[in-house]
């Protein structure tokens, strides 16, 4: 085979980014994201194996020239054994013939974690060749923490903060979804602790992919609302555009550091969208908000070489829409929710 040829869909948009979500299954249960009891976790059985995992992302990196893979989930750290995926993935290297600018190196491989267990794991996923992330922190109280994740550990997320921090990853990020009435009167605070730890705090608009249904429009703080309330405490000035990153970006005049913000319901940035989704039962989705998914896992485990897998793939990303609809009639929200497609 010659050098990988870009995987562009039919807006235009070439897709560089692959998230992989290992598991459906959590160690907390975020209000926002999914109910206490209830959801039905994937059979084991369906879950695609690690090496059937790194099978499709080595086929989107050699055939496509995808460079970039975030590990999601669910949480993904509660699957074991995960430093063995990371040195799967960490070791596939871009072919020296793509377009890509990691050409001839390593993917950027990054992971999206709640935090709880990165005190134990951080260093470990480090050695095993993980570079970058990202870690949820909605609130810095304890008793709202319990209130918003059912679960009384906010200790132990600051503690893995810490110790990714600690890890050398390169870069923390903090995720903090925004809702109004629950975590808003905190938007500066945390604001401040990103800015206290040298780490970018990214504020996420809240998305109608909670498992339970209970979104609502007006519980959705916009990305005006939170640079507002930062700035007239912490002046900000917008960096440049964003490309294909979900996040716009600015920096603090004082020089202490950068905030982002996903404004994923009030401007949203389908157009640059570069990113394909596979969940942990091989179901490959071309967007969040998808409502078709193209099979992988029958392929994998029904024997299919890797020329089938990746036109297979291509057909998919020949079916990517323009863009989301939240907010218009037209908008149906997926059959899976924000964990169960991964996040
Ligand atoms: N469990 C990990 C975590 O919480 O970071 C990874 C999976 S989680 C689904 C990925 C990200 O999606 C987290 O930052 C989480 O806060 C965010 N999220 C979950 N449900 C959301 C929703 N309905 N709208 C917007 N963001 C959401
Ligand atoms: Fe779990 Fe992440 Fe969803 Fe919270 S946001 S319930 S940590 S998957």
């Amino acid at each position: 085979m010659e050098g990988p040829a870009d995987l562009v869909d039919p807006y235009g948009r070439t897709v560089r980014d692959l998230r992989i979500s290992i598991t459906d299954r959590c160690n907390f249960r975020c209000t926002y994201c999914m109910p206490e009891e209830g959801l039905q976790w994937l059979p084991r059985e369906d879950v695609l194996t690690y090496e059937e995992l790194a099978r499709v992302a080595s086929i989107c990196v050699s055939w496509f020239g995808v460079d970039g893979i975030r590990i999601t989930g669910g949480e993904p750290t509660v699957r074991a054994h995960l430093p063995r995926l990371v040195r799967m993935l960490s070791g596939i290297v871009v072919p020296e013939a793509s377009s890509s600018p990691l050409a001839g190196k390593p993917i950027d491989l990054a992971l999206t974690t709640n935090g709880a267990t990165l005190g134990l794991l951080a260093p470990e996923l480090r050695a095993a060749g993980l570079q970058r992330i990202n870690i949820s922190l909605d609130t810095l109280d304890r008793e709202r923490f319990r209130l918003m994740t059912r679960r009384d550990e906010l200790h132990r997320v600051l503690d893995g903060i810490d110790a990714a921090i600690a890890a050398g990853f390169a870069p923390v990020k903090l995720n903090a979804v925004v809702q109004r009435g629950v975590n808003d009167d905190e938007v500066v605070a945390l604001a401040e602790f990103g800015r206290d730890k040298g780490v970018e705090v990214r504020f996420i608009e809240w998305m109608p992919l909670d498992a339970q249904g209970s979104w609502e429009g007006g519980a959705v703080v916009s990305q005006d609302e939170i640079v507002s309330a930062i700035h007239a405490v912490h002046p900000l000035e917008q960096l440049p555009a964003r490309g294909a990153a979900p996040a716009d970006r600015w920096r603090y005049l004082d020089g202490r550091g950068t905030v982002g913000v996903i404004p994923s319901v009030t401007k949203p940035f389908c157009g640059d969208c570069d990113r394909v989704r596979l969940t942990a039962d091989g179901q490959f989705r071309t967007c969040l908000f998808a409502t078709d998914e193209f099979d992988l896992r029958a392929l994998l485990r029904g024997g299919a070489d890797d020329g089938a897998i990746a036109a297979e793939i291509r057909r998919a990303v020949g079916t990517k829409w323009a863009g989301h609809r939240i907010g218009d009639v037209a908008f149906v929200k997926p059959r899976r929710s924000m964990s169960q497609i991964g996040g």
